[in-house]
């Protein structure tokens, strides 16, 4: 399988380059050249496969010509082995129709473990090969920054580096980041908010000739490899709740638009989805392009659901680039000029077509609160902000169809809330208490590319030295 560039201005990449590269070299964002096709008759025959195997099935494609099958066995087993859960994304039924994907039971209690546990495991095994030294750098609103620290801490084939927005994140988010004693995890408090820290992260891959001297790799949403891992549990449920013979709708809490993505992803490969619903806080630049075709940036917002606190989502370049059916200049032409104006529109037609598949619903804070408390009072489930904000929109769902919503988190990540919505404190898993109990250690650095690069380049001089 080959990779090219949603601007259609680089060069053609295999999987293990594209994963090592996060962004490609024209700005663009790396897609596959084709979806892979699974038949009624290939999901009915994975149906009854455990999480590792189904992964096998739905990467082998993607990763062909890159690597062998046994070691692309391997990986998943060893990933999905160290889940804490032994169905890896168990699912629990809340309402009639409605039904919870918990995705909270790996290493740091959220949805992206899926993803970069396995990207931790597979960049490691990609350097070991060929003896090379990496640089991974990436922004975070909150999740993104612990699960890649997790995934890449102690790995001798790797530095990482991770942004985020100075007391933006919860408390708990930040210590599971910061608590870390790996000599090779490095924290950075930027002075702004998380679109300045990807911004600047952006800035660093832009230039070529700091990408070449420190191999820097990206961990962010953006990553290929990371989209394709969460590809997996949108197969491992839909079949479970009766795929290939019932379709099912899928409710994704939704920031960086990676996670649903993958859900469109999955549906390009024939899994059965009536509808990708894209649920948003306040910060609702997606709820509003949904419903009227245009993209409008506006000031980001704190919420409570602070994974979702983005504006600009940058995962939405590869579904515009579908949108205008894989026209790499135009797609890069609109986008640059989003970067200036702040604004963009598709055309009618275009949003008649998305609308068949996707909505996207605004919850509010208040309407957070009184989700974790409905949820609580009617099924005894405690579930965090960024989830309750998805069944709040499943809720708004009409039709018979059976809709998946996803636990992104685990409810102990943000006890605040949920003490705040139901009087109740979340036990706190044993793995989340360790990384609590720990010394902190991180610099605070102002809100500018050129100071974040001067402290990269002198932390990785001190770590040869
Ligand atoms: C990252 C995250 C989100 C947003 O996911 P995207 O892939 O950025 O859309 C939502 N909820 C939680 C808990 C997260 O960690």
């Amino acid at each position: 399988m080959k990779y090219l560039s949603t601007r259609g201005n680089a060069p053609l990449l295999s999987f293990s380059d594209v994963a090592l590269s996060g962004t490609a070299r024209d700005g663009g964002l790396y897609v596959p050249e084709s979806f892979p096709q699974f038949s009624r008759v290939d999901l009915k025959a994975m149906a009854r496969l455990s999480y590792p195997a189904l992964a096998f099935e739905i990467l082998k494609p993607y990763v062909a010509g890159s690597i062998p099958d046994a070691d692309l066995k391997t990986l998943l087993d060893d990933t999905y082995g160290a889940f804490h859960h032994p169905a890896v994304a168990p699912l629990q039924q809340i309402d009639t129709n409605i039904f919870l994907l918990e995705l909270f039971h790996g290493e740091t209690l959220a949805f992206k473990d899926y993803a970069l546990q396995f990207l931790g495991r597979l960049f490691d095994y990609l350097l070991a090969k060929s003896r090379r030294h990496i640089t991974v750098i990436g922004a975070t609103s909150g999740d993104t920054g612990s699960a890649a620290i997790a995934a890449c801490a102690g790995k001798s084939t790797m530095d990482i580096f991770v942004l985020h927005p100075q007391g933006r994140t919860s408390a708990v988010q930040r210590r599971q980041m910061t608590t870390v004693t790996a000599a090779n995890v490095h924290n950075i408090a930027v002075e702004g908010s998380f679109d300045d820290c990807q911004d600047i992260v952006k800035a660093l891959f832009a230039d070529a000739k700091l990408v070449d001297e420190l191999h820097l790799t990206a961990v962010n949403s953006i990553n290929w490899a990371r989209i394709l891992a969460q590809v997996v549990y949108y197969f491992y449920a839909a079949l479970r709740l009766g795929a290939p013979e019932r379709a099912v709708s899928f409710v994704i809490p939704t920031g960086n638009f990676g996670n649903i993505y993958a859900g469109y992803v999955a549906r390009q490969m024939g899994l059965p989805i009536q509808r990708l619903v894209a649920a948003t806080n306040r910060n609702d630049i997606l709820a509003r392009f949904f419903e009227s075709g245009a993209m409008e940036i506006r000031p980001v917002e704190p919420s409570l659901s602070p994974s979702m606190d983005i504006q600009i989502s940058s995962n939405f370049e590869r579904l515009l680039f579908e949108v205008y059916k894989r026209d790499g200049a135009r797609t890069g032409s609109v986008l640059k000029s989003f970067r200036t104006d702040g604004s963009f529109a598709i055309g009618k037609a275009e949003l008649t077509e998305l609308q068949q598949l996707f909505r996207s619903v605004r919850v509010d804070d208040a309407a957070t609160l009184s989700s974790i408390r409905d949820t609580y009072q009617h099924s005894g489930v405690l579930v965090d902000p960024h989830t309750a904000v998805g069944l709040a929109a499943a809720r708004q769902l009409e039709g018979d169809t059976p809709i998946m919503s996803f636990a992104c988190a685990h409810p102990a990540k943000f006890p605040d809330s949920v003490r705040d919505a139901t009087g109740v404190t979340p036990p706190v898993p044993a793995r989340l208490q360790a990384a609590l109990d720990g010394t902190e250690r991180f610099v605070v650095l102002e809100n500018s590319v050129s100071k974040v690069r001067n402290h990269i380049r002198s932390q990785l001089q001190q770590a040869a030295a």
